[in-house]
């Protein structure tokens, strides 16, 4: 005891959060536990026993710096657990309760508002830091320059080929620069830890990114991760290339993986195509560019240039073509690799070369032919496709076996889908109609 009064008046609510160790101040702040015997004071000591029957002794240093606990139910090893810290809670400050317990009051009635006084208290703080929240990106937002590059790599994995570099299953990495606007020095993530405080679209790009474990002052984003912070740069528009030099080039153009044989004839080689209607197709090579799987799957190329993967791309046989896109083909086995390969990534949106290039009867392009037949409102239809050898159903199911050479089964698909029934019963409609006028204009002649 000093002689400026008890230690229990100069309890405060912003020291307390610092004495009591913050996890134990929010805890005690948001508990509705309440007193099974109301605060005493005992010689020095503060006395008294929750709801939960963990009976609490409270002390205080002479210095009136610390909190010393004991309870019943806790093993706090320092300071007082959340029970002396509810308790140390409910008597900061002038509160009913400790003007009861000092000056004389019905403390049992004090202590029995208690736990209503920290929900108040509670709410109230809660308030505080969610409209912060809500307000902070409009209002003094930081106005930061952010970079990316896949090719800035850590040190340990410097220098090797991409193949090996993908044996981790997290997929491919993406590094991300944050500097002051206008300013030279890069900024680490814990001098800007608070994303709050970012414009909205910069906190959509580094939503995802991580700390970098290496030290540098770079942010990371991996696998899907990175694909969904490189769709959040693309929408963004205002993201720089490695080094801030230029913005980053996101084309319209799409590109899917093309599966060609290598120019000595012993290897099967996987690359990618960009398909553009006017300028053709143009390969990148898997060891010239990124490639990020996810909702949104982009390649990114060595040179700077970032596509958008065709949306009908199987990623996982992508993800499978990156990691080991030359295939050795041992002397004779040409021909069966290329029957395997067309049975195995027909569908997968892959481009595969021609199949003579394989050694393979060329596939002949047939004719499809809609044959109707019966009533006006009754008819029957059926799909051909004409080769020159004869003619294949496609409604029926059994036609579309495997093992017939030379059957060009993708354009077969796409024209079984074209005709599918509820297509067909669409266009007939015009046809219908068509035939009624001309019934019509019979009847009237
Ligand atoms: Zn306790």
């Amino acid at each position: 005891m000093t002689d400026a009064g008890h230690w229990l008046e100069s309890l405060e609510l912003h020291t307390l959060a610092r004495a009591a160790g913050q996890r134990n101040f929010e805890l005690a702040l948001e508990s509705t536990v309440g007193y099974a015997s109301p605060p005493e004071l005992e010689d020095d000591a503060l006395v008294a026993t929750f709801d939960d029957d963990a009976r609490v002794e409270l002390r205080c240093s002479f210095d009136r710096k610390h909190l010393f606990g004991r309870c019943s139910q806790c093993t706090s090893t320092f300071g007082p657990c959340v029970h002396g810290t509810m308790l140390a809670m409910d008597l900061s400050g002038p509160t009913p309760l400790r003007e009861a317990l000092l000056h004389g009051g019905d403390v049992r009635e004090a202590a029995a508002e208690a736990p209503e006084l920290r929900q108040s208290l509670h709410r109230e703080r809660t308030f505080e830091r969610s409209l912060r929240g809500w307000l902070a990106p409009a209002a003094g937002a930081v106005a930061v320059e952010i970079a990316a590059s896949p090719f800035e790599e850590p040190k340990r994995t410097e220098g090797r080929p991409y193949g090996e570099r993908t044996s981790s299953n997290l997929g491919p990495t993406l590094s991300i620069f944050v500097r002051l606007a206008g300013e030279r020095k890069l900024l680490s993530p814990r001098e800007l830890s608070s994303l709050a405080h970012f414009r909205s679209g910069d906190r959509r790009v580094l939503r995802y990114a991580h700390d970098n474990l290496f030290g540098r002052k770079s942010w990371q984003a991996r696998g899907v991760d990175a694909a969904l912070t490189i769709e959040a740069m693309r929408e963004h528009g205002g993201i720089f290339a490695t080094g801030y030099k230029g913005l980053l080039d996101f084309r319209r153009q799409t590109v899917r993986p093309r599966i060609e044989i290598g120019p000595d004839q012993t290897t099967i080689e996987a690359s990618w195509v960009v398909e553009d209607t006017i300028l053709g197709t143009a390969r990148i090579l898997a060891s010239e560019s990124v490639f990020f799987a996810g909702p949104f799957p982009y390649l990114w190329t060595r040179s700077g240039v970032i596509y958008r993967v065709a949306a009908d791309v199987d990623l996982e046989l992508a993800e499978e073509l990156v990691r080991a896109p030359t295939l050795p083909i041992p002397p004779g086995k040409m021909k069966d690799a290329g029957a395997r390969l067309f049975r195995a990534v027909r569908g997968r949106g892959v481009e595969l070369s021609a199949p003579e290039a394989f050694g393979l009867t060329p596939i002949e392009t047939p004719r499809f032919v809609l044959r109707l037949s019966g009533e006006p409102l009754s008819l029957e239809g059926q799909l051909v496709a004409v080769y020159r050898a004869g003619e294949l159903s496609l409604f029926a199911g059994d036609v579309l076996r495997e093992g017939e050479d030379g059957r060009d089964r993708e354009g077969e698909t796409q024209a079984a889908v074209r005709h599918s029934w509820i297509h067909v019963a669409e266009q007939l409609e015009s046809v219908l109609e068509t035939v009624t006028l001309r019934g019509n204009r019979v009847i009237a002649a």
